[in-house]
């Protein structure tokens, strides 16, 4: 069977549908599914994203021959339905040429609108719509946006400005005017001249006149549109594939310009900020496409409700807001009562929140787009958790709409109600983003870097800024509404944002604030409260957030849903607490180095190493074995009845010795020997690979006396606490191995000394002895290292390390031109690399239980709080994942999403 490339949708039919978001992008796929549940949608085609990657691999002469014939009779298809005709003079059909990919990419591609114009059909236009105002304004709207879009008009850098923009101030300015609707047909006649004339000067071409060039140049254009610098950075913070590509949705044109019984807006079924139940958006009238969101006019709120609400925060009196900003809800009420009911038939439809594109025009209402609408991480929570309690969705599908890395957001402070109270209050603007946010002022995006903490000031921001914004730890503009790209981009990231700060004046060249009387310069503090729309002067205290509710509830269902366990990598008593408190249950890493460098302690251990021999490491070590032994009670009491894994000394000795000449000259007065003697020490201790050299259990292999203490440390806190009626589950972990000998001589060392002990104390307790997979000889011969482990744990960071053979603490010279070149989809030390490293994990899994079926098997690299990870840990039969305090509920989330995924 031929491949169909294009799919087609109108009056109610269609021949795609909600689930082929793959091939015609979630745009083209809802457009469909509308269809088909009877919401008036203008027809159209959707042209698939295969034909994105037919296109990048062909170029567009091929994929033109290809596309010709169906694209034709599309055409045809939505001239029968508009009863217009493409490139006709006197009824000429104009449509929209529209990018739209798998997972939404708001904004970072190009869309073309009031395609098919020229200087014949713009004539009947005015003549058929009677309105010669609108059908100019389409026509200078359309040579501004393909100029920008399709001939590469659109400036490169932030330094210039849009050449289309220039003209089009000079002529307000000319005229005396300060908004676009100002403008008469004379006006717009001239811009048009004006704008062409600029397209012939820099493009060296006229402006294409033919429809049917236009519409190729668009089409092409879109795809081309995948692989802009917005779109790729956009892609890869959000980890979508470049391979994807991008639909391209052609359809019939509708009118929000057409006068004051016309608008066009953007709308929200639920809060994407809170996540409360109520509809919500933003329109003007007599507007097109993304007037809304540019911020040029101050946009109207939908619902009476939410125009109130704006207006107080906006401190607009109430007789200003009813002549004004009326809501859509009183200035257009049957369009609103419309609009209503498809919002909430859609809300049904999809189970879940919808961000709607609508216009009106002339009376009529449709809709554009809808797509599930991006929210903060507070409200997916609540609409997961409100969606489960309305009945819409049950418990399995609430939890599998949590993002699980989005619930970072929830576990970040808040501004303690207090220090609010007394703070200096310096402007007030839209609740844009939910959150608290302290930081130094910067103007400019690409200076997000600049101070550890940043607030972006901005009078708008665009997609340009979107690197900066992700850096900066809140975002305050002056202009935009809650749908400005300010604040839909922010609440996409989980980032504070105020926007439409309306007393905000922001001077860019000479880089300061004024607000009121108060100057502010860059560098300056101030705090912003996006849950509010507060801004605040200087740093405002900050307090831990409250997780109970229904974050409680989304961690419920994982334990009822999940099969692995979360673990926590914790080191002191402090952490194992906080990861007790997020689930955690039992500590998968704790390692004992870091308790080697507390206090006074780093001189004991010191002297260990600069020791000459076994005597004066023993004695040493007799000095640190009351420390360490503390440090365990303290942290198997806080994980009380559940295990806790415990890694033997690890890092090479040279990472504890003192390397500057003061502190060896301290040394060497302590230990009673020459500075020279020290300084020989320290420089044998070198190594020219020290992270293949020698560290893990070739340090308790050759000074077995480490081991001993470690062990006996181990072992009498456990005793110590079960003489206090405390449960507690030690499992002994031997890191670094390669080989069973080599586990296996230290096994028998701790096992000899836990018996030494218990014949001492005359009591016993439970442990176990286990080690890391984390060489990978280790996974290659984990059946026969399981006739020794009791447990395996698979550490990641240096399986990963020696497996793709980079070193970790010299990757970051290669691994950002990896990934910028995509010879790397997401850096190995975060995203376990299933396809290799992965083969390593599953088959020491597989291994290791083929001695011992009942191997318990964990993992403690960084990987065990990374959602796709895993989601992996649990397809190869893992008992636990481990990860760091704050990304265990992430951790539980994902845990029982793989269980779901995999069981239903
Ligand atoms: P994005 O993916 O960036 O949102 P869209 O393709 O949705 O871009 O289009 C940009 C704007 O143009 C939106 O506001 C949309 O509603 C409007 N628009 C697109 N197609 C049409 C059309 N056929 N008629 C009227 N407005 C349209
Ligand atoms: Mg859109
Ligand atoms: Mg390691």
């Amino acid at each position: 069977m031929a491949v169909k490339r294009v799919y087609t949708f109108g009056n109610g039919q269609a021949e795609g549908k909600a689930d082929m978001k793959n091939l015609l992008g979630g745009k083209g796929a809802n457009l469909a599914e509308m269809n088909l549940i009877g919401v008036p949608v203008p027809p159209g085609f959707t042209i698939t994203t295969d034909v994105c990657i037919e296109y990048n691999d062909i170029g567009k002469d091929a994929v033109v021959d290809l596309l010709k014939s169906d694209v034709e009779a599309a055409i045809k298809n939505i001239e029968a339905l508009t009863e217009t005709s493409f490139g006709d003079k006197t009824n000429p059909l104009l449509v929209s040429v529209r990018s739209g990919a798998r997972a939404s990419m708001p904004g970072m591609m190009d869309t073309v609108l009031n395609l098919g114009l020229n200087d014949d059909s713009v004539a009947g236009i005015a003549i058929k719509s009677g309105n010669e105002r609108f059908a100019w304004d389409s026509y200078r709207r359309f040579v501004q946006m393909y100029g920008d879009v399709v001939l590469g008009m659109k400036p490169e850098s932030k330094e210039e400005i849009d050449p289309f923009e220039r003209i089009m101030e000079e002529v307000k300015e000319q005229r005396g005017v300060d908004l676009d609707t100002d403008l008469e047909v004379e006006d717009l006649k001239e811009l048009v001249k004006l704008f062409k004339a600029a397209v012939k000067e820099q493009t060296g071409h006229g402006f294409p006149e033919s429809a049917w060039e236009q519409l190729w140049g668009a089409i092409m254009a879109v795809f081309d549109s995948w692989n802009n610098d917005r779109a790729i950075l956009y892609r890869r913070m959000e980890s979508i594939p470049d391979e994807w590509g991008t639909a391209v949705n052609v359809q019939a044109m509708v009118y929000g310009n057409m006068g004051d019984n016309s608008a066009t807006g953007v709308a929200f079924t639920r809060d994407a900020g809170t996540g409360e139940n109520v509809f919500n958006g933003e329109y003007l009238i007599n507007a097109q496409g993304e007037d809304v969101v540019a911020g040029i006019r101050t946009p109207q709120q939908i619902t009476k409700e939410g125009s109130l609400r704006w207006a107080e925060l906006q401190g607009v009196l109430e007789e200003d807001r009813a002549m004004m900003y009326p809501s859509l809800e009183e200035a257009m009420p049957v369009v609103y009562g419309e609009l209503n009911a498809v919002q909430d038939k859609l809300e049904k439809h999809y189970k879940d929140m919808q961000d709607l594109e609508f216009t009106v025009q002339d009376g009529k209402l449709w809709l554009l787009q809808t797509r599930n609408g991006k929210r903060t991480g507070a409200a997916m929570v609540k609409i997961a958790m409100d969606l489960y309690r309305e009945k819409v969705i049950d418990d399995k599908l609430a939890l599998m709409r949590v993002e699980p890395n989005k619930l970072d957001e929830l576990l970040h402070p808040v501004f303690d109600m207090d220090a609010i109270g007394s703070a200096n209050e310096l402007a007030k603007g839209l609740p844009a983003s939910p959150g608290a946010a302290s930081g130094q002022i910067i103007f400019f995006a690409d200076e997000a870097n600049k101070y550890p903490d940043t607030i972006l000031v901005r009078i708008e921001t665009s997609p340009e800024d979107l690197e900066g914004m992700l850096v900066a730890k809140g975002i305050l503009t002056a202009r935009g509404g809650m749908t400005s790209h300010a604040a839909v981009v922010a609440r996409g990231m989980g980032k504070c944002c105020v926007s439409g700060a309306g007393a905000l004046k922001i001077d860019y060249k000479e880089r300061v604030l004024r607000i009121g009387g108060n100057i502010y310069k860059e560098g300056d503090w101030i705090s912003l409260n996006g849950s509010t729309g507060k801004v605040y002067d200087g740093r405002v205290k900050t307090r831990q957030p409250d997780l109970d509710g229904d974050f409680a509830s989304i961690m419920d269902f994982s334990a009822k849903y999940t099969r692995m366990n979360v673990r926590t990598n914790a080191d002191t008593p402090k952490d194992a607490k906080t990861a007790r408190e997020f689930g955690a249950e039992g500590i998968g890493l704790c390692r004992t180095e870091h308790m080697f460098f507390e206090g006074e302690r780093i001189k004991t251990v010191r002297e260990m190493i600069l020791s000459s021999d076994e005597k004066g490491r023993r004695a040493a070590l007799d000095k640190l074995l009351p420390f360490q032994r503390e440090d365990f009670e303290g942290i198997l009491e806080a994980m009380k009845g559940y295990a806790v894994t415990i890694r033997l000394l690890d890092p090479p000795l040279h990472e504890f010795v003192p390397h500057t000449e003061a502190a060896q000259q301290e040394m060497a007065k302590e230990m009673g020997i020459s500075l020279a003697e020290v300084k020989t020490k320290v420089s044998d201790l070198s190594e020219f690979n020290p992270m293949l050299g020698h560290r893990g259990c070739r340090l308790g292999n050759t000074y077995p006396e480490i081991t001993e203490m470690q062990a006996r440390a181990i072992i009498e806190a456990a005793l110590n606490l079960k003489a206090k009626g405390i449960t507690t589950v030690p499992e002994i972990m031997v890191p670094l191995i390669g080989t069973v000998e080599e586990l296996k001589m230290q096994s028998d060392i701790i096992h000899q000394t836990a018996e030494i002990i218990f014949a001492e104390r005359g009591d016993k307790v439970e442990y176990m002895v286990g080690t890391m997979i984390e060489i990978p000889r280790a996974a290659l011969t984990a059946d026969k290292v399981a006739e020794v482990a009791e447990f395996f744990s698979f550490g990641t960071n240096d399986l990963t390390q020696m497996a793709f053979g980079y070193s970790r603490d010299d990757a970051n010279k290669f691994l950002p031109i990896y990934l910028e070149k995509g010879i790397l989809k997401h850096d190995p030390f975060q995203v376990l690399d299933q396809t290799g490293v992965g083969q390593l994990v599953e088959m020491g899994t597989q291994r290791g239980r083929s001695t011992k079926p009942d191997l318990k098997v964990g993992i403690c690299g960084e990987h065990g709080g990374e959602p796709s990870s895993v989601e992996f840990c649990d397809s190869v039969g893992m008992n636990y994942v481990s990860c760091s305090p704050f990304r265990v509920p992430i951790a539980r989330v994902a845990a029982a999403q793989a269980n779901i995924k995999k069981n239903g």
